[in-house]
């Protein structure tokens, strides 16, 4: 499957915030944002002195919430189709779709350092969903639904590590995670108010209605 295989800390200057795709790097002084914050370019000082349009506005709310989970545009676009077909509020069903993707809920768990990372051992067939293998990072989990690491995989230590670091990390009230066993269950659909505030959704159906 196609994926975005240039610079990642562009991606974060680029939108003008830390995106936190590159796991334990993005929280030290390293971080290519926090040395450098300024729209990579020849004439990024420019662009970023310059009054954004209302949908430069709305692109860009769009460009940082999809490339935060990974996803490419015409996925994204069809989660949004999804979204906007359901009953309920679209932007918050957008953000349930990109929730309930096993490679984010593997990440979430604290099973990788990165949702790249997650993605790429789901991709490996690390994981098994409700007892069965499950390589398909895209695969929508439902409430109920379990997710281990495999027993004879060949991650496990690199995994337990990664427990170890990621135990700071702010956890996901939605998800239960059985440290010892490296399992856990999606218990719920997260509330609003239970992911970023930084997200503004209402911007990404603007952008698609337009
Ligand atoms: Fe973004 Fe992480 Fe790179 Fe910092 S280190 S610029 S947060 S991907």
């Amino acid at each position: 499957m196609a994926r975005y295989t240039g610079s990642v800390c562009r991606l974060c200057r680029r939108e003008g915030d830390q995106l936190f795709l590159k796991g334990a790097r993005c929280y030290t002084e390293k971080c290519a944002f926090k040395r450098r914050a300024t729209i990579p370019g020849v004439h990024g000082g420019n662009r970023m002195r310059r009054k954004q349009t209302g949908y430069e506005i709305q692109l860009r709310a769009k460009q940082k919430v999809r490339r935060t989970y990974g996803i490419l545009e015409s996925q994204f676009r069809k989660y949004y189709d999804i979204a906007n077909r359901k009953e309920g509020n679209t932007g918050v069903n957008l953000l349930h779709q990109l929730e309930t993707r096993l490679d984010n809920v593997v990440f979430r768990m604290g099973f990788g350092i990165s949702r790249a990372q997650a993605r790429m051992w789901v991709t490996q067939g690390h994981f098994e969903v409700n007892g069965r293998k499950c390589n398909i990072p895209s695969y929508q989990l439902r409430p109920g639904d379990e997710v281990k690491l495999l027993e004879n995989s060949k991650v496990r230590k690199q995994v337990m590590d990664i427990m170890e670091i990621s135990s700071s990390r702010e956890g996901s009230p939605w998800i239960e995670v059985d440290r010892e066993n490296l399992k856990g269950k999606f218990v719920t659909l997260p509330e609003r108010a239970q992911l970023d505030p930084k997200i503004q959704e209402h911007l990404i159906v603007e952008f698609y209605s337009r």
